[in-house]
């Protein structure tokens, strides 16, 4: 990987993004997310003096993303140590960290009722988060699939596949042929949340739209999915990783 950082004018706005060029990306792309900010990335064979043409035909797009996600100026960049306090079931875990013995590389994880206990190898412990991701996605690999098969008795389907991955925008989603993709940054927040969030999800299983009779089935198999959406807005910014 290899890259650049860029400044643009859009609308009399700086904007800032990377550009990065990448060995295993086929086509030319562009995101936006907390942890990355705008990116440009470029298959290897492609030069830099690509990104300015992108970024000016996506420019009301990146415009308006960048400020949905406050990166304008470029990624939002948490520092995590020992006291800082990650969200996990919906309540605030103080971390500590130490440091495994020398010769020993294997991460480990303890949660208590209101701390995590990171047992990490020394390089990893200068940034934290590689290390909460995992612990984070393995956490969610082991909560979710357990909730979607739950709710997915209470509507009589079973998805064809379920997915857990990184979202930006949404916590879930399920597609026409039977996917349910879930967000591992689900495990932050309450489980009456992530039940509402998979329950909303395996609803499509029946009706792939927002119509009545979806809410209709929503509201009898899960009556409380209304107000985690205020916590989930009320929460935001202690979701981002
Ligand atoms: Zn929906």
């Amino acid at each position: 990987m290899s890259e650049k950082t860029e400044t643009v004018l859009i609308k009399g706005r700086p904007l800032c993004y990377r550009v990065r060029k990448s060995r295993r990306a086929r086509k030319m792309g562009l995101s936006v997310s907390p942890r990355e900010g705008v990116l440009v990335t470029l298959p290897w064979r492609v030069s830099y003096a690509a990104a300015p043409g992108l970024v000016d035909e996506y420019a009301d797009w990146l415009d308006a993303k960048a400020d949905e996600f406050n990166v304008r100026l470029g990624p939002r960049v948490r520092q995590y140590g020992s006291g800082s306090a990650v969200w996990v079931f919906g309540r605030p875990h103080r971390l500590e960290v130490r440091a495994l013995p020398v010769g020993r590389s294997r991460p480990r994880f303890d949660l208590a009722e209101d701390g995590l206990l990171l047992t990490l190898p020394p390089d990893r412990i200068l940034d934290l988060r590689p290390s909460l991701e995992i612990y984070l996605r393995r956490l969610a690999r082991e909560d979710l699939p357990a909730r979607v098969q739950r709710w997915s008795a209470e509507v009589g389907r079973n998805p064809r596949k379920v997915i857990i991955g990184e979202r930006t925008s949404r916590w879930g989603s399920c597609s026409s042929r039977g996917t349910i993709s879930l967000c591992y940054r689900l495990v932050m927040t309450p489980p009456e949340v992530i039940d509402a969030v998979v329950a909303h999800e395996v609803c499509h299983l029946v009706h792939l739209d927002h119509s009545p009779r979806f809410y209709a089935l929503l509201d009898r198999i899960c009556p409380g999915h209304r107000k985690t959406k205020d916590w989930l807005r009320d929460h935001h910014e202690e979701l981002i990783l």
